[in-house]
């Protein structure tokens, strides 16, 4: 059997990064647009404040008007615009949001004044303006919110306070996720004999959602040659990335690879010299696209994070961002080879990262104390305490 080639894990993002990739976009409601990414960019149709208005309750007046007392010419709520102009020697009583009467330019706080019959004085100094001027926060065509933005509350309250009822956004990728291994048990039922239940499909789904992707559970089929390949077909019409997980080693009964080239599948490359998730397969065929992961769940877990993860963000419309981070190493570090970039889970807290007692790709329990996964190149084999390094927040 001729020697599958290893690529790096830079060349294999590289691979995956030229894929081309179309994001769709889809008009929804304000209120369905949360943990959606913006699909256009937004500027503002009008200027925020829309007009000269007190940021408090109290009296707008002349700010140059030294008078002993103001006479209170009208009251306005928020709401209702002014109708008389402030003279000097004049006030009117204003309310917060409420539009500025023309000739007044300050307003002075309530707490610092005295009313009596119609006249205001000032007993206190208010060392505020208290005025928000028309387009102090956004110019009217100003850009009010990049494409890519991912929409949460905050978002959304601007986007309603341009008066959009409906926004733009990226219409989710739908990613298949489809499971192998004649040892799998679906959660919820009896393990039988040497059977394990089925962790992938639930990871898989709950990453595929954390990026606001739609993930489609195609179920868990046998190793079988015929009908992986059967599966492959018959999920890929249904999804723009196929998923699966398990069946890509040097078993017996892996069949994921063979059974991806039989469908059509062009393989760009079937080994990546990464700890944990060496066998990982990546393939196109038109304009779908086929990640083969190895089952154990570390694995699955990790290459998601690294490999699909960017992909998907592409689809969503996401500007592609370093994900690294740097932090600090609580302890030293060491290893025996180094011929593969390692991923190690770990837990960062204030900026220091503690390796997590972890056994190896099938060791779910270390991943669920973790955080994030602490990066370590090829050709590094130690790493000394306090010493900076790179983490990737899961
Ligand atoms: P494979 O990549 O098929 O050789 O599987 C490698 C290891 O991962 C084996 O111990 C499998 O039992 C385990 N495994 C495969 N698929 C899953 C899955 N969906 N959930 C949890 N473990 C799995
Ligand atoms: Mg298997």
């Amino acid at each position: 059997m001729a020697e599958i080639p290893l690529i790096s894990v830079e060349e294999a993002e590289k691979i995956i990064a030229a894929l081309p990739v179309t994001v769709e976009r889809e008009p929804v409601p304000l209120l369905a647009a949360q943990n959606r990414i913006l699909a256009q960019d937004i500027t503002a149709p009008f200027a925020l404040p829309e007009f000269d208005k007190s940021a408090m309750d109290g009296y707008a007046y002349i700010s140059e008007d030294r008078s002993p007392a103001y006479r209170v010419i009208e009251t306005i709520a928020a709401g209702s615009p002014p109708r008389l102009a402030v003279a000097p020697g004049q006030c009117a009583k204003i309310m917060t949001g409420a539009m500025l009467p023309a000739g007044a330019d300050r307003v002075v706080r309530r707490e610092c004044t005295r009313e009596a019959n119609g006249s205001m004085q000032i007993t206190a100094e208010d060392r505020n303006r208290n005025v928000r001027k028309k387009g102090e926060d956004l110019q009217a065509g100003e850009l009010a919110l990049e494409k890519g933005s991912a929409l949460q509350a905050a978002q959304i309250a601007l986007l309603a306070s341009l008066g959009l009822a409906e926004v733009p956004v990226a219409r989710p990728p739908r990613i298949g996720i489809l499971t192998t291994g004649s040892e799998l048990a679906e959660p919820g039922t009896a393990l039988g004999p040497g059977q394990i239940y089925n962790s992938n499909s639930y990871s898989l789904a709950a990453q595929v959602c954390a990026l606001g992707a739609e993930p489609l559970l195609l179920g868990s089929i046998a190793d079988n040659a015929e009908e992986t390949a059967e599966a492959i077909a018959s999920s890929l019409q249904k999804c723009e990335i196929l998923i699966l997980s398990g069946g890509v080693s040097a078993g017996d009964f892996d069949y994921v690879p063979a059974a991806m080239k039989r469908t059509g599948f062009t393989l760009h490359f079937e080994k990546i010299a990464v700890q944990p998730g060496m066998p990982t397969v990546f393939g196109s065929c038109g304009d779908k696209a086929a990640f083969g992961l190895p089952g154990n769940p570390v694995s699955t877990f990790v290459i998601f994070e690294v490999f699909i993860k960017p992909l998907l963000l592409r689809l969503l419309g996401h500007d592609p961002r370093p994900r690294l981070q740097p932090a600090v190493l609580a302890a030293a570090f060491q290893r025996s080879r180094a011929e593969r970039t390692l991923f190690v889970p770990v837990m960062v807290t204030a900026g220091r990262a503690e390796i997590v007692s972890y056994h190896g790709s099938a060791h779910l329990h270390a991943l669920s104390q973790a955080n994030a996964l602490l990066y370590i190149p090829a050709g590094q084999l130690s790493i000394s305490a306090e010493s900076t390094v790179n983490v990737r927040f899961i």
